[in-house]
């Protein structure tokens, strides 16, 4: 199946072919028929199935040329992932004459207030920004056709919700809506129910197996040489890039200073950093300027980072799927890659929950040379482990490494 069959406009097609697009992904292929006979849809797929292009192409085709009004409003919960989604849109929109402006926190309002006075046709924009501008009457959304809320669920999770609900008003009822969320948690469900029409669900992407290419493992550690056992590792290993995960920006910081206190050249991303710094921290990551990168969840989630040799979870995981997302950052393109999870006591739970989540159970390993305290955390870890373990998971199907089936998983 090509992109062809779409009834795509020509110019969106010609974005395609300059993007070197030559088939349609899954989520694609499900969502982009439905927005161009102007369904609202909910998506449950993931960062990294092509779906912004899965809403872009057809809203861009329905679109047409440039127009004064605004008739496209992207939601984001974060500056990076708006900036690549506006990035996505000029890409895909480069034989057009459609304008796109971005809008998000963190930086001077200067640049923003002249692409939005300027005439933008496609607003992408995080929540609390877009509010500001919206009360200094610097744009207007009473023109709106194509509403998106991208990461849902990530918007939910930053407190975004209300925020979310006031510009949704400031929208006319007359449009459509399309809402993209890994998981479809009760209060996204109310928001579903309040701000779409008759939604058709498209369920796909939300992959629970890791791909083949990734050496997954545990290392268990007590808690007070979990820091000694990171720099170990990373001197043990043979490493190219690594991405280490921290549950906390403050804990994000403390890892990223152990680590130049050893001299490794290190980059840190969480959503504290101002917008200046996050972007020098990713450019000088993906240059290879830094050779670590030490990042949270929120601030990593959907960022197109990929290709680094080692992922690193400092901590475990809270949510199953972001074990999924973190170590698919290795392994990609037929390259080889390892992921690490540093695991102490307390996290036993969240380990059987991804154990479960992915179906399979994830192997420990021991750092040779490394003087552990205790020993017992490599013995069976037989209480609290769910019975019938490692558990298929009710109604997965696999097909060509996409989900499809009931995958709406609520926490
Ligand atoms: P997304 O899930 O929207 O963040 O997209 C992930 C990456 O896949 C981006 O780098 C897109 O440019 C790319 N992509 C999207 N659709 C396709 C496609 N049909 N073929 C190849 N790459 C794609």
């Amino acid at each position: 199946m090509s992109f062809t069959k779409f009834g795509l406009s020509p110019a969106v097609l010609e974005g395609v072919k300059a993007m070197g697009y030559i088939e349609p992904t899954p989520i694609q292929l499900r969502a982009m028929p439905l927005i161009m006979a102007g369904r609202d849809v909910i998506g449950s797929a993931q960062t990294g199935t092509g779906k912004t292009a899965a809403f872009a192409l057809p809203i861009l085709s329905q679109l047409g040329a440039h127009a004064p009004a605004t008739r496209v409003l992207v939601l984001e919960p974060t500056r990076e992932l708006a900036a690549q989604v506006e990035t996505a849109f000029r890409d895909l929109a480069r034989f057009t004459n459609v304008r796109v402006a971005v809008v998000y926190g963190g930086v001077g309002y200067g640049k923003q207030m002249d692409a939005l006075k300027g005439g933008a046709d496609v607003i992408v924009a995080t929540p609390g920004r877009l509010l500001d501008h919206l009360g200094r009457g610097t744009c207007q959304l009473n023109q709106v056709k194509f509403l998106v809320l991208d990461e849902a669920d990530r918007m939910l999770d930053m407190g975004f919700l209300p925020d979310v609900r006031r510009i949704v008003e400031r929208c006319p009822r007359d449009r459509h809506t399309s809402l993209f969320s890994a998981t479809i948690p009760p209060e996204i469900e109310t928001l579903i129910h309040w701000a779409m029409r008759q939604p058709q669900t498209v369920e796909i992407g939300a992959r629970r197996t890791p791909a083949e290419t990734v050496k997954h493992v545990i290392y268990p550690v007590s808690d007070d040489q979990k820091s000694d056992l990171l720099v170990a590792l990373l001197g043990q290993v043979n490493w190219e890039s690594a991405i280490v995960f921290c549950r906390t920006k403050h804990r994000a910081d403390r890892v990223a200073a152990l680590l130049k206190k050893n001299n490794h050249a290190v980059a840190v991303l969480h959503s504290n950093r101002t917008q200046r710094e996050r972007e020098q921290a990713l450019q000088g990551f993906r240059t290879g300027r830094f050779e670590a990168l030490v990042a949270t969840d929120i601030a990593a989630r959907g960022l197109d980072i990929a290709d680094v040799s080692h992922v690193i979870n400092y901590d475990v995981p809270q949510h199953p799927e972001d074990y999924i997302h973190r170590i698919g950052r290795t392994g990609r393109a037929e390259a080889s890659g390892d992921a690490f999870t540093l695991m102490v006591a307390e996290d036993a739970q969240h380990v059987y929950a991804i154990e479960r989540f992915i179906s399979q159970k994830i192997q420990r390993v021991r750092l040779e040379g490394f003087n552990y305290k205790y020993t017992a955390l490599f013995e069976q870890e037989k209480p609290g482990q769910p019975k019938g373990f490692p558990g298929k998971a009710r109604g997965v199907r696999l097909h060509g490494g996409y989900y499809f089936g009931p995958s709406r998983r609520r926490r």
